[in-house]
């Protein structure tokens, strides 16, 4: 079907078919591609899904991240605690805003933020904590809404790759969180490149929609309605973070597979979870009683004992014909981060950065894909295993 994907088990493989290709065909015929009627169906739709109010389409989750951020006063002088093993994009909406991130550790088990660690670094500075809800594993909200409120801080989730993960059977998003997702094709569903905003307050979402684009006070199609008659004004220094018509219209199209790609993956990490759960020397994801993992992504760890380091695993599955990567870089690594922070220490995440890996999991990934990866990590573990 793809010769990009031939005889290897990719890391993941966009599942988009002739409906996606027919949506946006029918936009681009329509005349209107910019942010319009789509761009708002698409923002009601994933509102609906999650159980929110209100849902702002930008062009990333980055974007989104960075308006819930400056329109929640965050800014010069501010620091927001958010973890060092997450996405760069995390912390570049942060900078953005003006704040400064300031890292704290995860935990062992599900790898989202240790509240012990957020309670250490809060300071007289600290505004917000961005909670990650890391590769599709939620994150357990009520202990950080707690700590918010007992420091008086923001909270805003990233949902970046978490769409359709639930905590406490409601879907991340619903009632009165305000959490961010991402549609690059990394994440639950895809529109080339998007985000969203979903939230209960009404203010943020009409800041929302008037920084995002050029900061006017009306949108094109509301211009477009009047007829002319409808003159904008510019009431603060905006950006332009709109999502088009066409993506959303892609948008929509994943939207109605939702329910099938949650449990594509679902089924998928039963699968691992079953057989790789034999194997000693491997760990698989850990999710807590209160959650439901989208498996957005799938990290297995390797434990001491497997044989393998990292580097070697990722080169005998490649040899092997499957693409697995290394899970997160932990921020603190990176050279923006040594340049200006200098040498700082987070003991878990660097432990866990050091022995995860993601291995191939998406919907459309075949049985006998499926076991030739399971094939290839027996056959890489048992033959490297020594015994200790
Ligand atoms: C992917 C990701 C982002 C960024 O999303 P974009 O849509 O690419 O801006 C932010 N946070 C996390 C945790 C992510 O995984």
């Amino acid at each position: 079907m793809n010769d990009l994907f031939q005889n290897q088990v990719p890391l993941l493989r966009p599942w988009l078919g002739k409906e996606e290709i027919d949506a946006v065909s029918e936009v681009i015929a329509s005349g209107w591609i910019c942010q319009g009627n789509k761009v708002d169906a698409f923002e009601n739709g994933i509102a609906n899904f999650v159980g929110a109010k209100f849902g702002v389409a930008t062009n990333s989750c980055t974007q989104a991240l960075h308006l819930c951020l400056t329109i929640k006063g965050v800014g010069i002088g501010d620091e927001v605690i958010c973890p060092s093993f997450t996405c760069m994009a995390t912390a570049n909406a942060i900078h953005h805003s003006g704040a400064i991130p300031c890292f704290a550790d995860i935990d062992e088990q599900t790898y989202n933020f240790n509240p012990e660690s957020v309670k250490k670094v809060i300071s007289p500075k600290t505004k917000a904590i961005m909670l990650v809800h890391q590769i599709g594993q939620p994150a357990d909200i009520d202990s950080f809404k707690k700590i918010a409120s007992e420091f008086n801080l923001l909270l805003i989730e990233d949902a970046a790759t978490a769409l359709g993960a639930k905590y406490k059977d409601k879907y991340l998003g619903a009632n009165d969180s305000t959490a961010c997702f991402s549609f690059h094709p990394r994440k639950m569903i895809t529109t080339g490149e998007g985000g969203m905003i979903v939230t209960s307050d009404k203010e943020l979402v009409r800041k929302a929609k008037m920084l995002r684009s050029t900061g006017a006070d009306s949108s094109d199609l509301e211009r477009h309605h009047a007829k002319g008659t409808l003159i904008q004004n510019y009431v603060a220094v905006g950006y332009n973070y709109r999502m088009t018509d066409m993506q959303a219209a892609m948008g929509l199209v994943q939207l109605k597979k939702i329910n099938d790609i949650i449990n594509q993956r679902a089924e998928q990490a039963k699968v691992y979870n079953n057989t790789l759960s034999e194997i000693e020397e491997i760990e698989i994801p850990f999710v807590p009683k209160f959650g439901v993992h989208a498996y957005s992504s799938y990290l297995i760890r390797l434990k001491k004992n497997c044989g393998v380091s990292q580097k070697e695993f990722l080169n005998k599955m490649a040899a092997n014909g499957v693409s697995c990567r290394i899970g997160i870089q932990p921020l603190h690594f990176e050279p923006f981060y040594r340049n200006l922070f200098g040498t700082l220490s987070f003991p878990v995440t660097e432990e866990v950065a050091k022995s995860t890996v993601f291995l191939p999991i998406f919907p459309g990934m075949t049985e006998k894909e499926q076991s030739k990866v399971i094939q290839s990590i027996k056959k890489i573990i048992v033959k490297n295993h020594v015994k200790v």
